[in-house]
C-alpha cells in the first residue's frame, strides 16, 4: 500500500468507482472478511503517475477512513504477509508480497505519517493556497 480504508467505511461503493487500477473490492468480498471495502495493497499503487493525489480518498464521503499505509517494498514485506489487516491475493502458492513484486509509492509522504492512522484526506483548512 498504500492506503487503508478503517471501520469508518460506510460501503457506499464510491472509491471502487473511482480506483484507476481496480485495487478495491467491496465489503462481499473482502478477503480478511470485516464488513468494509478493502484495498488490495499488492494492487495499490497511491495513484502515482496517475493523479496528484490518491483518488479513493479524494471522493470518500467518510472523512479519516482512509489513512496512509506503508510502501509496498522489500523493506516492509513481513508487515504485509503478517498483519492480519491484509490477505494477499496469490500466484503459484507464493503470496504476491513486495518481495514478489513491489509497487509504487508517494515518496512525498513521510514515513512518520505512514501506518499511524494519518487521513489521506487534507482537511480544506490544511490544504495549501492556491
Ligand atoms: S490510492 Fe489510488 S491506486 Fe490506491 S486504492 Fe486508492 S485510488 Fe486505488
Ligand atoms: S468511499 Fe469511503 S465510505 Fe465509501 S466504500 Fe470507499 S472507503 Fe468506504
Amino acid at each position: 500500500m498504500s492506503v487503508i480504508i478503517d471501520e469508518s467505511c460506510i460501503t457506499c461503493d464510491a472509491c471502487l468507482q473511482n480506483c484507476p487500477v481496480n485495487a478495491i473490492v467491496d465489503d462481499s468480498n473482502n478477503p480478511t472478511g470485516e464488513k468494509r471495502y478493502y484495498v488490495q495493497p499488492e494492487k495499490c499503487v497511491e495513484c502515482v503517475d496517475l493523479f496528484d493525489n490518491p483518488q479513493c480518498a479524494a471522493i470518500c464521503p467518510s472523512i479519516g477512513c482512509i489513512t496512509w499505509d506503508m510502501p509496498f517494498t522489500k523493506e516492509f514485506d513481513a508487515h504485509f504477509l503478517n498483519e492480519e489487516m491484509y490477505k494477499l491475493s496469490t500466484k503459484d502458492g507464493v503470496a504476491k508480497s513486495p518481495a514478489f513484486k513491489e509497487k509504487k509509492f508517494r515518496s512525498d509522504i513521510s514515513m512518520s505519517k505512514r501506518g499511524v492512522k494519518q487521513e489521506v484526506q487534507v482537511a480544506p483548512s490544511e490544504k495549501e493556497i492556491g
